[in-house]
């Protein structure tokens, strides 16, 4: 992992006052989640007078934390939960917006703003859609004018949703946590009333069991470090050549290792075979193993374009449909905790990248299936969401030259790139039983990227 010196600069005393006399981006140290630290340090303001403003701040009251309707001049403010969710007309929103506008002022580092609405295509009238729309045009803009590490992010509930509904809760506390740090400008749809509250927030993955590909290194090292930490079992899938790191890593979260290449046609047979041989169920699967093999489209040679579609998403297509054709996967499902599926696509695959035809391809064919098998596993109670990372701090993007690094780092609206445990802690959070009203989605981890989508 490269180191950001930009940023650890930015953050001592002299580089923030140079920083800012030249107007250089100022890349804030984010507040990160710390399993029994308070889920945010200060009050959280609940704007609106809607049904789910009121239900809302009932349910922050119920996890003890300092909920108010107004904020005297001289206080800070770590959170704002606005609700538009009974917006007829864009009109109807100006009064919150422009709280919403007062309060930023009084806003903590790393400070949240979240906004709450219902689904644009829940309805056909078009002053109530275009007022449910400006919702989200608003959300992005907020986010792009968020400093010193804060994020503004929406909940989407669909049209009829009890705002009590447990995802909304879920998604509530995970935008509000140090949990969503690097997650800015984008949308949690929740669209049914499934899923159930833990009884340890901090262990919401107690008793449940996961698999997760391509877990010897970077980004798949830390899911199964973060789904390790919130209680689950972990089977650990990487190539053989990566047995020795893979195994490291296996020891690490007291997890079990299957050396196996995801693109052989039994993958998912040799994974159900191992959780049943060694754990006797299956609750969890995170589809991370992924390449690049980046090359100009006018260069591209077959074997590029084969070895990333393979590996990125036909494996996943073929292991899909072992699980979903096996009573091992999530076969004892207690209570509102079905089975889980989570993909890793990437920001590439929404915007496009020079030199990445394939890659891009692949992405966004995660995103495609994804909301595809939605149907089949509401059919089990379970979820499949995809997850879309901007730039991470890996190995992979260490490579990157310099200069092309610099650059991409600070093109979003946070400044910086994101860690590998940002996307984990999303990956986490879609696993558990607070995320069961949310399926179909991809959720971009990418700080509010600029370019693209
Ligand atoms: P990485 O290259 O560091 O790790 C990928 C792991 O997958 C490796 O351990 C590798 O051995 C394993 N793997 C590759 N092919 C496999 C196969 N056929 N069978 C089993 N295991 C295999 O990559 P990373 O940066 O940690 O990325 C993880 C995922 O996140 C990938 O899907 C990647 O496309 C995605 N992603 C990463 C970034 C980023 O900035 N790093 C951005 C967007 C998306």
């Amino acid at each position: 992992m490269a180191r950001d010196t930009y940023t650890e600069f930015a953050n001592t005393g002299f580089g923030r006052t140079l920083t800012k006399n030249l107007g250089l981006p100022q890349p804030a140290k984010l507040r990160r989640h710390r399993p029994g630290r308070p889920l945010i340090d200060g009050p959280v303001v609940v704007l609106g007078s809607s049904e789910a403003a009121s239900a809302l701040a009932d349910r922050l009251l119920s996890w003890d934390l300092d909920v108010r309707r107004h904020l005297g001049p001289k206080e800070k403010v770590a959170g704002v939960v606005a609700c538009f969710d009974s917006a007829s007309s864009p009109a109807d929103l100006s009064e919150t917006v422009l709280e919403i506008g007062m309060l930023l002022k009084q806003l903590k580092p790393s400070g949240r703003v979240i906004t709450v609405s219902r689904d644009p295509q829940g309805t056909s009238d078009p002053s109530v859609r275009a007022a449910r729309s400006a919702v989200q045009g608003l959300t992005r803009s907020t986010a792009h004018e968020m400093r010193a590490g804060g994020t503004a992010n929406g909940i989407v509930l669909a049209d009829e949703l009890d705002p009590s509904a447990p995802g909304v809760a879920g998604a509530l506390r995970f935008l509000l946590s140090g949990r969503s740090a690097f997650v800015s400008g984008q949308f949690i749809s929740v669209d049914s009333v499934n899923g159930a509250l833990p009884q340890n927030w901090d262990r919401p993955l107690q008793g449940q069991v996961a698999v997760v590909t391509g877990a010897a290194r970077g980004i798949g090292a830390s899911i199964a470090r973060v789904l390790h930490r919130d209680g689950a079992s972990l089977i650990l899938v990487d190539i053989p050549a990566a047995g020795e790191q893979l195994a490291a890593v296996a020891n690490e979260v007291s997890g079990t290792a299957l050396q196996l290449d995801i693109t052989a046609e039994n993958a998912g047979e040799r994974i159900l075979g191992h959780a049943r041989q060694h754990h006797g169920r299956l609750d969890i699967v995170v589809h991370n193993a992924g390449i690049t093999r980046d090359k100009l489209l006018a260069n591209m040679d077959e074997s590029r374009w084969n070895s990333v579609i393979a590996v990125n998403i036909e494996s996943q297509l073929r292991m899909n449909r072992a699980f979903l054709a096996s009573d091992l996967f999530n076969s004892d499902a207690r209570g509102a905790m079905g089975p889980r599926i989570i993909s890793l696509a990437s920001t590439s695959g929404i915007a496009g990248n020079r030199g990445q035809t394939n890659y891009a391809a692949s992405k966004a064919g995660v995103m495609g299936m994804v909301s595809a098998t939605a149907d089949q596993l509401a059919a089990r109670h379970g979820t499949i969401n995809a997850v879309a990372p901007g730039f991470i701090e890996t190995e992979m993007t260490a490579k990157i030259p310099f200069a092309t690094r610099e650059v991409a780092r600070r093109l979003n609206s946070l400044n910086q790139g994101g860690l590998p445990v940002d996307v984990a802690e999303t990956i986490s959070f879609l696993a558990s039983p607070q995320a069961g009203g949310t399926s179909g989605l991809t959720l971009r981890v990418c700080g509010q990227n600029l370019v693209g989508a």
